[in-house]
């Protein structure tokens, strides 16, 4: 036996162990510090995507549990508001310690509920408690304002915690998703509800377990399963709720501002993307390729920052998209705890249908399959890495987010024809660009309609830095200071030095009943 079939073995091991001891007794919600059924008793039935057999059986909530869960949160509030920031930051900490100490089975428990292969699911534990690190560090300072002396004032601002949030997450990578939401919510004085994806239930039920463990008092931190049009939709609705934390679809966010607006409630949404990497002529090519293959083929391809779009110069447009063709003929589709796996099965039967559409769209639109385009096996959602050549901006496969592993390859001619295509999409979220002339690189970054560039670079990240889309790809920051400014309200305090006049009204001569007043 090979070190890593020994090693898939052994996590295969892990999850039986884990589905006997924890998965076969259900998934409950978690309100007010209790486990809990629902309240009407529904349960739904979650699959792994490996094979599509029954996982667990999940509670469903409906809008009685979004209820509850919110009246928790809420009397939790008036209590964790003022808990002292550096107590905060203890707390978080232990999060992120026992996160780290239960790192394996949060891994193998992803990888088998979404399908993502376990070299990605181990780094994504990782950056969980790396985020509530992060924030731990930052929730003393988190109600920190400025100083704004005025003429016979002195102004100070203060930032408050919002109140009771709701937090909406999507099943492409929902633990560390999770955590990158609900940690600053916490560090902020916030409390929260969650409402993880109906897909991918069980990390977030792991994530419950360990802040219960790490001290967070009752009713900080609540969760309700279920599905997106009666939990979620109740918990967008909900009157004491103060604001949404939204990642997931485009057109899901548009339902939640809707859902949202007589509550008037604050939004932040994290969406959709079709993000161009652009490859010029005079690149490192070499690097330029692994950037490329690795941020449409790694997580699936299920990953909102994917480079689905590939734009590259004429003149190297061949070679290279033979060469990511090459590339993508080699990756290992296969069992998600296989640590040699690269890719595993697409989350869902649905979204593994709404892939493989793509492929016919693709033949039907007169673009080439130069690699890949079907399914492997017989079962499972697994399809090959693909690679689409010969294509067009404004072919579906280059407009729409397809969220799998699939590349659409469109040449082009120069600067100002690569920034067109770029730009030509209703999404926004991300842009990556490999040139060696720096001063192209600076020009085209800045006309490039997207949230976040990466220069000769693929995705990495530096939690301080601004996360988030423009267009259609999402509303809002994340990161550092800028995820406290959407999970806190920034209040002004004005204190007069006693040198300004006030102007006095009503001194003056009342005027007799009936008399005119001038102006009349
Ligand atoms: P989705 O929008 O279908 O579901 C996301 C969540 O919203 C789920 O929990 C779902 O139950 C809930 N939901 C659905 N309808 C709702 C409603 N009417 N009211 C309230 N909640 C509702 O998204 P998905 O298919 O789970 O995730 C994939 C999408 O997420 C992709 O478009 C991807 O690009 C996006 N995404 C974006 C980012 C980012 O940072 N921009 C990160 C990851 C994923």
């Amino acid at each position: 036996m090979t070190q890593a079939n020994a090693a898939a073995a052994a996590n295969h091991d892990l999850v039986q162990q884990l589905r006997d001891s924890r998965l076969n007794n259900g998934l409950k919600h978690f309100i007010g510090g209790q486990w809990v059924d629902g309240q009407a008793g529904k349960t739904f039935d979650t699959h792994s995507p490996v094979d599509n057999a029954f996982l667990a059986k999940v509670a469903e909530g409906d809008a009685q549990d979004i209820d509850r869960a919110a009246r928790a949160a809420h009397d939790a509030f008036q209590t964790w508001r003022e808990v002292s920031g550096a107590e905060r930051r203890k707390i978080l900490h232990r999060v992120a310690d026992l996160i780290e100490k239960r790192s394996q089975e949060i891994a193998v428990l992803e990888s088998t509920d979404t399908g993502q292969a376990i070299r990605f699911m181990k780094s994504a534990a990782a950056r969980g408690a790396e985020n509530f690190r992060f924030y731990a560090d930052r929730a003393p300072a988190a109600q920190d304002g400025q100083s704004l002396p005025a003429p016979g004032f002195i102004n100070y601002s203060m930032r408050q915690p919002i109140g009771p949030v709701g937090v909406i997450t999507p099943w492409n990578t929902p633990f560390m998703l999770s955590t990158w939401k609900i940690a600053p919510a916490l560090a902020a004085g916030c409390t929260v509800v969650h409402k993880p994806a109906e897909w991918s239930p069980v990390s977030a039920t792991l994530l419950a377990e360990i802040m219960d463990e790490a001290g967070l008092p009752k009713g900080v931190h609540n969760l309700v399963h279920g599905f997106g049009e009666s939990a979620g939709k109740a918990l967008t609705e909900h009157p004491l709720i103060k604001a949404i934390a939204f990642v997931g679809e485009t057109t899901t966010g548009s339902h939640i501002m809707r859902q949202g607006a007589d509550t008037l409630k604050r939004v932040h949404f994290e969406l959709g993307g079709k993000n161009p990497v652009v490859v010029f002529d005079d690149a490192d090519l070499d690097k330029a390729l692994d950037a490329v293959v690795f941020m449409i083929y790694s997580l699936n391809g299920e990953r909102c920052t994917s480079s689905s779009r590939v734009l590259i110069q004429e003149g190297i447009y061949d070679e290279f998209t033979r060469r990511i063709a090459e590339r993508a003929a080699k990756i290992r589709v296969g069992d998600p705890l296989d640590p040699d796996t690269e890719i595993g099965p697409l989350a869902h039967p649905r979204h593994f249908d709404k892939v493989m559409s793509y492929f016919d769209k693709a033949k039907e639109e007169g673009a080439t399959i130069a690699e890949g385009g079907v399914r492997v096996g017989d079962s499972g959602n697994f399809v090959r890495p693909t690679l689409f050549t010969g294509a067009r901006n404004d072919m579906r496969i280059a407009q729409e987010e397809i969220f799998g592993p699939v590349l659409t390859a469109i040449p082009f001619a120069d600067e100002a024809d690569a920034l067109a295509l770029a730009n030509d999409v209703k999404y926004g979220l991300a842009g990556y660009l490999w040139t060696n002339d720096v001063t192209r690189a600076h020009r085209f970054a800045h006309g490039l309609e997207a949230g976040m560039i990466w220069v000769n670079s693929e995705n990495v990240r530096h939690l301080p830095t601004p996360f988030g889309g423009v267009k259609n790809s999402g509303i809002g920051r994340d990161g550092g200071d800028y995820s406290f400014e959407f999970y806190m309200e920034t209040k002004n305090i004005a204190i007069s030095l006693g040198t300004h006049k006030t102007a006095r009204l009503g001194v003056g001569q009342a005027p007799a009943v009936g008399q005119k007043e001038a102006g009349e």
